[in-house]
């Protein structure tokens, strides 16, 4: 374990700078930390895309948020406001709950690309980061066994008056016993923690051998990241996202964990159009009027969309699944 100790108070010993924070947060002053490459311990970098403190370890190619708040800092914003915010476009959701439809049918299409790989008639999940429980009540309609661990009491609090068993924390704060889960899911969540590896390694003790971790994240080796670079929606989310993975950078780290990687999918998601507007705003006004048109027309359209810059990774961890 490196320094899962960032999810407590700034250690006296990182370097601190005195910084204002990005729009994610909003100018806060806080203190930031500088961190090695979390993948290869490197301290050697280059900037990339010449977006602020966005750098790239000269070794091994991971991509990541240095300098940066200390996460004590940055786990704030996962509260309240977090599922409620204005400009979603810089992290957050505009209203997670009422958009419940199209999150469940984002997740369904999930559900379909892990299928083949999920063992057992009735396989026990955690959800890392399972919010207000929107993926555990997928799940329990497939017939799983889902729990859920966030740290967001705001959210937990609603996935608990679904009936859900869920714990609050990160994952390494919580103490889980080994080898106890079919599946483990992180949906969008990977690249806002500050130790991804530990989290890898984590998730391959806590999972049965045969076992499925199922990721999704931002795709920084997608062709619409490689087109758009600086201007890619996914590297204007700096501090809620600390990491952005490539499909070798992610699976160099899940394998240095001790899992097999399994596949790639390109996934979409499912959007109201006014959501997708906000969206489209940031990259074209035009685009974004004419969907507004749209939305006029025929309100309470979802659609579907995939730019293919959202990849989930399918890993296994290697071994028998145990009998039963
Ligand atoms: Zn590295």
């Amino acid at each position: 374990m490196t320094h899962s100790e960032a999810t407590s108070a700034p250690a006296e010993t990182a370097a601190q700078v005195p910084a204002v924070r990005h729009a994610a947060t909003r100018r806060v002053a806080v203190a930031m930390e500088h961190v090695p490459c979390n993948h290869c311990g490197h301290q050697v970098t280059h900037g990339v895309h010449n977006v602020s403190r966005l750098v790239q370890c000269v070794n091994c190619g991971l991509i990541f948020v240095n300098p940066r708040p200390a996460f004590a800092d940055l786990a704030r914003q996962y509260e309240g406001s977090y599922f409620h915010c204005a400009e979603p476009t810089f992290g957050g959701y505009e209203d997670y709950e009422a958009d419940h439809a199209d999150i469940v049918r984002t997740f369904e299409g999930r559900m379909g690309v892990m299928r083949d790989q999920v063992r057992g008639e009735r396989p026990r999940a955690l959800d890392v980061g399972c919010a207000t429980g929107i993926f555990l009540e997928v799940a329990r309609d497939a017939g799983w066994q889902p729990e859920g661990v966030d740290i967001s009491a705001y959210a937990l609090a609603r996935a608990e008056a679904k009936g859900f068993k869920v714990q609050r924390g990160t994952l390494l704060d919580i103490e889980l016993p080994e080898a106890a889960f079919d599946v483990i899911t992180m949906w969008d969540l990977i690249e806002h923690v500050p130790d991804p590896a530990a989290v890898f390694a984590e998730c391959h003790r806590l999972l049965k051998p045969g076992g499925v971790l199922a990721i999704s994240t931002p795709d920084a080796g997608s062709v619409l990241a490689r087109v758009l670079r600086g201007r890619w929606l996914g590297f204007r989310s700096i501090d809620e996202h600390l990491y952005f993975f490539s499909h070798r950078t992610i699976a160099a780290m899940l394998e240095h964990a001790g899992f097999e990687v399994r596949r790639f999918v390109q996934v979409g998601k499912v959007l109201a159009l006014p959501r997708l507007v906000e969206r489209m705003r940031f990259y074209s006004r035009i685009a974004a009027l004419l969907l507004r048109q749209v939305d006029r027309v025929m309100p309470r359209l979802s659609i579907h969309v995939n730019p293919r810059d959202t990849m989930v990774v399918l890993a296994v961890r290697p071994g028998e699944p145990p009998e039963g």
